[in-house]
This record gives C-alpha cells, sequence and structure tokens, in this order.
C-alpha cells in the first residue's frame, strides 16, 4: 500500500450522476480494491493502474473547499462517487470530516456511500446535520469467503450492517446499496434475504444494482476465476424476484435505474440544471 499527498485545485465537482449536484472525492484510488470497481475504469494514472494499492490524498482539499462554498449554489454533494470517504488513510488525514465540516454549515447537503464502518468517527457531526445527511451502506452479501473475495481491503459485512443499525438509531437516514450483482455470484436469495432483513430492521431504504461489465473490473474478477457476465433477461427477471421480496418485508426498493429517472424527473422539476 501507498500513499502519494497531491494538491488539487478543485473540491466539487459538477456529478454525472442525477441524483447529486456535485461529487466531492478526497482520495483518488481506493484501499478497499474491490474486483468489481467501476471506479478504476474512471481513474488515471497510478491509482487506476494498481487500483487497492495506491491511493492520492488531495491534502489540501479543506481550503479549496472553503472557497467554493461562498460561490456556488448550495446542492446535495456526493460523497463519493470514484473513491470511498472513509478508507483506511481517513483516519489519518480526515479529510470527509472536514470536507463536511465545511458543507453541511454551508447549508450543502451530504449523501455519503461507503463500506467503512469508519463513518461511525462522525456520528456526532451526522447527528447535529442529520436534516441535510443520508449515509448508505454498500453490502453484496453476508458470505465472508465471497466478500473476502471480491472486496478484500473493505471491512466485513456484518461490521457494515452494525454501522447501519447504529446510524439509524441515531436517527441519521439510512440506505443500503445492494450491488453489484452478478449471476451466479451474489445474486442467490441466500445473498441477498439477509441484507432485505437489516434493511427492514433498521428502516433504510434499499437501491439495487447489476454487475456493468467493464474492462479494468473485467480483469480484476477475471484474475480471481470470477467471470460475471449477465446474460438476457437476467436482471429483469431477478430484480422482479428481490423486489418481490421487499415488497412481502415491507422494504422501500428501487434498481439503480429507477433512481436515476426519478433524479432525472426531480431534478427538472426543481430547474436545478440552470444554476449549474
Ligand atoms: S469501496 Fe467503492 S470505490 Fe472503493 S474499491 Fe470498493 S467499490 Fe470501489
Amino acid at each position: 500500500m501507498r500513499v502519494v499527498e497531491i494538491r488539487t485545485s478543485r473540491g466539487l465537482a459538477r456529478s454525472g450522476l442525477p441524483e447529486y449536484d456535485y461529487a466531492l472525492n478526497p482520495y483518488l484510488g481506493c484501499l478497499h480494491g474491490c474486483r468489481y470497481c467501476y471506479a478504476r475504469d474512471f481513474t488515471r494514472g497510478e491509482p487506476g493502474d494498481l487500483w487497492g494499492e495506491v491511493v492520492y490524498v488531495k491534502v489540501n482539499l479543506p481550503e479549496v473547499l472553503a472557497r467554493e462554498v461562498n460561490a456556488l449554489r448550495p446542492g446535495v454533494v456526493g460523497i463519493s462517487t470514484v473513491t470511498d470517504p472513509y478508507q483506511p488513510v481517513e483516519a489519518k488525514y480526515r479529510l470527509t470530516r472536514r470536507s463536511l465540516e465545511i458543507l453541511l454549515p454551508a447549508g450543502f447537503k451530504a449523501s455519503i456511500q461507503t463500506k467503512s464502518t469508519y463513518v461511525l468517527k462522525d456520528m456526532d457531526l451526522l447527528f447535529v446535520y442529520r436534516d441535510r445527511v443520508d449515509v448508505g451502506v454498500t453490502i453484496t452479501t453476508f458470505r465472508e469467503d465471497v466478500a473476502r473475495l471480491l472486496e478484500p481491503g473493505a471491512p466485513p459485512p456484518r461490521a457494515r450492517a452494525r454501522a447501519l443499525h447504529m446510524l439509524s438509531e441515531l436517527g441519521v437516514r439510512t440506505w443500503i446499496f445492494l450491488g453489484p450483482l452478478m449471476p451466479g455470484v451474489n445474486d442467490g436469495e441466500g445473498d441477498y434475504g439477509p441484507i432485505l432483513d437489516v434493511a427492514r430492521k433498521t428502516g433504510s431504504e434499499v437501491t439495487l444494482d447489476r454487475y456493468r461489465p467493464r474492462p479494468g473490473a473485467d480483469s480484476m474478477l477475471a484474475a480471481v476465476g470470477v467471470e460475471a457476465r449477465p446474460g438476457r433477461g437476467w436482471w429483469a427477471e431477478k430484480s422482479r424476484e428481490i423486489k418481490a421480496k421487499c415488497a412481502e418485508l415491507g422494504v422501500v426498493c428501487r434498481t439503480a435505474e429507477e433512481e436515476w429517472r426519478a433524479a432525472r424527473e426531480a431534478r427538472r422539476g426543481r430547474g436545478l440544471d440552470e444554476f449549474l
């Protein structure tokens, strides 16, 4: 593992994802090193080439962000879109924490997505700003051997579920990212059933997603003998099956595509595009 300190000229980037107005990525690369990670294909240079082994740290991010919040219209910030904001280096650099301390008092909202229990260290701040924050935790399966194979550097899924329970008890809005699902790898009822149960107990909404083949992720999966090739019709059938189970449990459950569509419509309704 190698950590490289860099300086950045920009903190908030316009997000390509319709549910966010901005994206904030305090780190480049991710030491969780998930083998299905699409972010590798969007990360140039060494952190992308050596995915999971090198992370670049934007050490001057708080200063840049402090200037930007005075010039930009407040909106929803996706934290993060191509890295995990609570990966191990956050313990030393605290860039996610310091960014939240700038964004939230300035009226921005934060939508956090992580696989790390380290998010709990910011419970005090998340509690104070709970009306402006939501936290999504990714869980792909509770089978430890599969999780270790797919997500070698991330905390165990059961620990992530405990983090969800604690955040939800605190009154923070929580959600589960159930994906990427891969046929024959983590799409069985034994995989998604217990995750939906956590959603039910924590009152978390669920976003379902499928694996979208990309060259970088395909090669990382192939290196451990996983070939994820969603066949025709598999996702339509699988997402229907999972949504039926969600309905049975009273869990709100949507596919990522459905969420993007809804977010696009909401954005149009708010006329946000003209301001960005
Ligand atoms: S935690 Fe997220 S960003 Fe990091 S490697 Fe895994 S999928 Fe990619």
